[in-house]
């Protein structure tokens, strides 16, 4: 074993010099400006000896970054998950699925009864009208975005920064997600242009099933790092608690995923 598992230690790893102008793999092939992940400071010398990727402009940096203490950066959780990101230079498919399961798990609460409310007012709507009634394609799913990446989303402690060094140094802490409760129909509208969005409608029409009562509530997810997907939850208490919990709001909802 030449993986020495340093998240459990309690010091952080020995910071490692950079050279003057660092470019390694990490930076070379992106244009981002390197500053520390502490204070922000530019053009940091030191990195984390573990990941790699972190950066600091003085070891006292990289130990508060270290701590997981009120005030600290909880590198010492994510470390382990960066030093990942740069062994496969890439997250794989399998641990980009788990993320958004995470995700579509700490929704639950909103998700469910938002989408029940939404389902009962579309289907409202359209008996009182006749022009929908023959669509072929009629069903409800839910959009699930985030302007946060995949990455942050995983990251197990706050998702305060960017592993790719902090590009917005100014952003707080919050990882949010935005539902939009949405008709299959619209999709076309949805889809336009984006190959990748019109690929996955055809898994999409799949989990989407007509009428009111549904089993489980279908879903479209696209993070700000371009992945895209299908997913499926399951409705969170049952379709009757939903119904008569009802919902405050609309079919849009933004919200912080880190106070779910
Ligand atoms: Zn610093
Ligand atoms: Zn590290």
């Amino acid at each position: 074993m030449e993986e020495k598992d340093t998240s459990l230690s309690s010091s952080p790893p020995l910071a490692a010099q950079l050279p003057p102008s660092a470019d390694d793999d990490i930076g070379s092939s992106n244009n981002y400006d390197y500053v520390c992940y502490r204070c922000s400071k530019p053009d940091p010398t030191l990195a984390c000896a573990a990941c790699k990727v972190a950066r600091y402009c003085s070891k006292e940096c990289q130990k508060r970054d270290w701590s997981c203490k009120n005030g600290g950066g909880y590198h010492k959780l994510n470390c382990p998950f960066m030093k990942s990101l740069t062994r496969e230079g890439k997250i794989d498919e399998a641990e980009k699925r788990n993320v958004v399961n995470t995700v579509v798990r700490k929704c639950k609460l909103y998700l469910s009864p938002f989408f029940v409310y939404n389902v009962i007012q579309a289907s409202k709507a359209s008996a009182g009208s006749d022009s929908d009634a023959d669509t072929p394609t009629a069903g409800y799913f839910v959009f699930l975005q985030s302007p946060d990446t995949i990455i942050m989303h995983g990251m197990p402690g706050q998702g305060r920064r960017d592993h790719l060094g902090p590009t917005l140094p100014s952003r707080s802490g919050s990882r949010q997600v935005m539902l939009k409760f949405m008709k299959y129909e619209e999709t076309k509208e949805l889809v336009k242009d984006d190959f990748e969005l019109s690929s996955l409608l055809p898994s999409l029409l799949a989990s989407v099933s007509p009428g009111e009562r549904q089993e489980k509530i279908p879903l479209l997810v696209r993070f700000r790092c371009g992945f895209v997907g299908v997913a499926d939850a399951e409705i969170a208490l049952g379709w009757d608690t939903c119904e008569r919990l009802g919902w405050e709001g609309n079919d849009e909802v933004l919200f912080n995923i880190d106070d779910v």
